[in-house]
């Protein structure tokens, strides 16, 4: 039986004094521990939030992390500077990142590395755009996201890691896949990792992304595959975002 796993991205959103009340909320709201649940603040919050977060059962984790080990990478933050304040997970490979900021699949495999070397847990985030879809690509777009990360890390690192598939169309959109479109995905990568490794497949948490609210959560966390979700927009109220939690 696999842990589900809530995970709110925050994004570029808040002050030090929202981002403060709004991890404070979600602590004192958390009412069970059977599943994981953790926040990905902006990184300047990240110590802040840590101090709040301490001996609770919420996690915290970065929107992103550099795809070099340190050097002359101006604005960039490593995993051992994440690790150095006890980050759990990192997302890798948000669609934002790969449409606005030009990652790759080449480079979010190498994020994703850099989060491993730590110890730290890399979300990687996996999904098509709405023109991908249209034209029936979706398979093998998530291929070659899941390939670059596959080939140059090892698919023995999938053992400490988790998958996020967050179809493009979906995000911030107010769209959700239906339970069955995201179910669909959720089986078709699980089966890509159990052709390399079965057990590894069957234990890692897989979870959906896109518009999921307190209305659609429970729908979609009830599919056999789907472990969980990232959220994006319902991660910034404390209320919906327990709510959602509460669903799994
Ligand atoms: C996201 O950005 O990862 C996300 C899923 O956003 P939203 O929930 O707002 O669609």
């Amino acid at each position: 039986m696999r842990r589900s796993l809530v995970v709110g991205n925050w994004k570029m959103n808040g002050t030090l004094a929202s981002a403060k009340s709004l991890a404070e909320a979600i602590v004192s709201g958390i009412e069970n521990t059977n599943a994981d649940i953790a926040v990905c603040p902006p990184f300047v919050y990240l110590r802040d939030i840590d101090q709040i977060l301490q001996g609770s059962h919420l996690k915290f984790g970065s929107q992103n992390v550099a795809d070099q080990e340190s050097g002359a990478y101006t604005g960039e933050i490593s995993a051992s500077m994440l690790k150095d304040i006890n980050c759990t997970y990192a997302i890798v490979g948000h669609s934002e990142r790969r449409s606005y900021y030009g990652d790759t699949n080449e480079s979010v495999a190498e994020r994703f590395s850099q989060a491993l070397s730590q110890g730290i847990i890399p979300i990687l985030c996996v999904g098509e755009t709405l023109e991908q879809r249209e034209q029936e690509k979706t398979f093998q777009v998530v291929d070659a996201q899941l390939d670059a990360v596959i080939n140059l890390a090892g698919i023995a690192s999938f053992e400490k890691a988790v998958i996020a598939y967050e179809p493009v169309w979906a995000i911030g959109t107010g769209k959700t896949a239906s339970d069955e479109q995201a179910q669909e995905v959720h089986q078709y990568i699980r089966q890509q990792i159990a052709k390399r490794d079965q057990s590894i497949a069957d234990k890692i948490q897989i979870l959906y992304g896109g518009s999921v609210k307190p209305d659609n959560a429970k729908g979609l966390f009830a599919m056999a595959d789907i472990d969980g979700g990232l959220i994006g927009g319902a991660s910034l109220d404390a209320e919906s975002f327990l709510k959602i939690y509460n669903s799994i």
